[in-house]
């Protein structure tokens, strides 16, 4: 218990050391493992802590549960794309944010949580893979 803030911030600094990397909890336990034992348990429960104070957002592709660092507060603000094939993760403007979260609102009287929206697609260098 007493290490728990350390491997917090542990954990925090090797997720922003890869801003445009996604990992699983299992991926955590084991990159962390080179730094004396961290439980599975734990992650689970640091990355819930993480999670809710905005460090890093939570996102499932199928069933497989994966985390991936934030810019910090500044992700509270826009929405963001999320490519299925590379993983790579590309932060709206807040002026597009905005636009967008207003038109599906007038359209359809539904208001978008901007927070925990995020759009699934195919980035522009996977789309050019797939054709070439
Ligand atoms: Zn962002
Ligand atoms: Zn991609």
């Amino acid at each position: 218990m007493a290490y728990r803030t350390e491997q917090k911030e542990l954990l925090t600094a090797y997720l922003r050391l890869h801003p445009d990397r996604q990992f699983t909890v299992g991926e955590l336990v084991q990159a962390l493992s080179g730094e004396g034992t961290i439980g599975t348990s734990t992650v689970y429960r640091l990355m819930n802590r993480l999670t809710e104070e905005g460090v890093v957002r939570r996102f499932m592709v199928g069933r497989t549960v994966y985390y991936q660092a934030t810019r910090g507060s500044a992700c509270h603000r826009h929405l963001h794309l999320k490519c299925t094939a590379c993983g790579e993760m590309l932060h709206l403007s807040a002026a597009l944010t905005e636009f967008l979260c207003r038109q599906i609102e007038a359209s359809n009287r539904f208001r978008l949580d901007g927070d925990a929206t995020l759009l699934f697609g195919t980035c522009a260098a996977c789309q050019k893979e797939k054709h070439t």
